[in-house]
């Protein structure tokens, strides 16, 4: 199921300079989190749970620190800070 943000980027046939910012970061326990964020403000974040391996989609409101909460066992899945615009 991991592979929502690749269909976003190719739907949009989306540019990386279009995109505000983008990541993936690997998490402990095998989880990972890669996030999306357009010039509308927008994050989409899909993840895998570093807790229950859950694997799910969210989109929220972009804001830093930036983390998404597990839908299955609500843990919250935070971000690392980086130091530039944009890391992937
Ligand atoms: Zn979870």
């Amino acid at each position: 199921m991991f592979g929502k943000i690749d269909s976003i980027i190719k739907e949009k046939n989306l540019k990386p300079s279009r995109c505000v910012y983008h990541t993936m970061r690997l998490l402990e326990n095998g989880g990972k989190v890669r996030v999306l964020v357009l010039s509308d403000r927008i994050a989409r974040a899909e993840y895998i749970c570093p807790k229950c391996g859950f694997c799910g989609f969210v989109e929220a409101e972009w804001k830093r620190p930036f983390s998404v909460k597990c839908e299955k066992c609500g843990a919250t899945i935070k971000v690392p800070k980086l130091k530039g615009k944009k890391d992937f």
